[in-house]
């Protein structure tokens, strides 16, 4: 390839919320020089890739996956793997997110920090991969979700002290564990867990070091308990009342509804093996899930896009679906696609580098067959993908 690069598109879609005919995008070393309209005269020192009859947009950014999960597995199987097998299924993963159009994901919690390893070696180049933002192990209170890969911590000082000691092992973020969930057996969704005094100790530490901090919540009292101590995104956000809302809005919340993830246990059921209460705990919350997002839609609560994957039978290739529901819920087309780049970007604190098609910004780009403002489920018809300008996926 060469240093310099020309795409002909057919169409842009800017992240913005703008779309525009017949424009070229200029790139120089991984970076967008410029987009002018489009001229058919190329000087000889850039390459060209006509996307002529396609559609041209900001990569993906994924706010919420588990990258190192192997989804599909029957029954525990996946629980099961040992160290090396998670590490094949994360390379193999984070192919399905660059194969699917994911130019970024942030991992919200792995075991052990395996995620900071993962990064390191897409960064070092070792292996292909999308660009990493990572929370390394979440932070949970003893025995409370997510307490398997996570650091127990109970009262303010062990929160405080795991917060500096993930902050030391270079997390970009801190993720904390507000309220009970769907995966953990014997813990319900709607129960609160780190108090407010617990998680402020966290989110402090994590902002004294500019870095911002998310959390797993799902019911009410737990979802206010993080937004009084502070938190900067709220992960599922199940039982919104209106007051979490108001709170969201005056305080500038990232909402990351994942509404696949309760939707993918519901439709794989019993029948695929998965376990009574994980089922139960998914029927259980949908409905009320879906009823949050609407409000907080439109009420104009700041939305972001994350699926969740590695959650049972959501798989890494699958952010389409998030878009496909929000779409289903009353989201319009291109309000969907702001939520998966710019918006996206901006949840995660990288607007500045990626997320949008304009000049100076990374060229994290994703080639279309097929217009998704005409039909979401087009974002699926994935020919090209750019990460930094370099061809990472080129379909026939
Ligand atoms: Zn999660």
């Amino acid at each position: 390839m060469k240093e310099k690069m020309v795409i002909q598109a057919g169409w842009v879609i800017d992240g913005c919320g703008g779309c525009r005919r017949d424009q070229s995008i200029w790139i120089t070393e991984g970076k967008i020089e410029k987009i002018s309209e489009r001229k058919e005269e190329i000087p000889s020192e850039y390459e060209c890739i006509d996307a002529k009859d396609k559609v041209v947009m900001p990569g993906l950014i994924n706010c919420h996956v588990h990258c190192l999960n192997a989804v599909g597995l029957p029954g525990d199987a996946a629980d099961r793997l040992t160290t090396m097998e998670r590490a094949y299924w994360g390379l193999r993963n984070l192919q399905a997110y660059l194969a699917s159009g994911v130019t970024t994901v942030r991992n919200l919690g792995t075991m052990k920090n395996y995620d900071l390893e993962i990064k390191k070696a897409v960064e070092s180049g070792l292996i292909e991969g999308p660009h990493m933002v990572c929370s390394g192990s979440c932070i949970c209170m003893t025995g409370g979700h997510g307490w398997k890969s996570g650091l127990e911590s109970d009262g303010v000082d062990e929160c405080r002290k795991h917060a500096r000691q993930q902050l030391k092992a270079g997390v970009d973020l801190i993720k904390v564990m507000a309220t009970g969930g769907v995966m953990t057996e014997g813990v319900e969704p709607g129960s609160a867990q780190l108090s407010e005094e617990e998680m402020r100790a966290v989110i402090e530490e994590a902002h004294k070091a500019g870095r911002r901090t998310a959390t797993h919540a799902q019911g009410t009292e737990g979802i206010k308990n993080a937004l009084r101590a502070g938190i900067d995104s709220i992960e599922h956000g199940i039982f919104l009342d209106q007051e979490c809302i108001d709170l969201m809005k005056k305080n500038g919340v990232w909402l990351v509804p994942t509404l696949v993830a309760p939707q993918c246990i519901v439709e794989a059921g019993l029948e695929k093996g998965l376990p009574d209460y994980v089922v139960r705990k998914a029927n259980l919350v949908k409905d009320a899930h879906v009823d949050s997002f609407k409000r907080a839609y439109a009420q104009g609560v700041k939305i972001a896009m994350g699926t969740d994957a590695g959650t049972p039978y959501n798989f890494h290739d699958n952010s389409a679906y998030e878009l496909e529901l929000m779409v289903r819920y009353g989201v319009s087309e291109m309000d969907a696609l702001v939520f998966a780049t710019r918006n996206s970007a901006d949840c995660l604190g990288i607007l500045d580098q990626t997320g949008t098609l304009e000049e100076g910004k990374r060229a994290d780009i994703l080639i279309l067959n097929e217009n998704p403002l005409e039909k979401i489920d087009n974002i699926r018809s994935v020919w090209m993908v750019l990460k930094s300008g370099r061809p990472v996926v080129k379909k026939a």
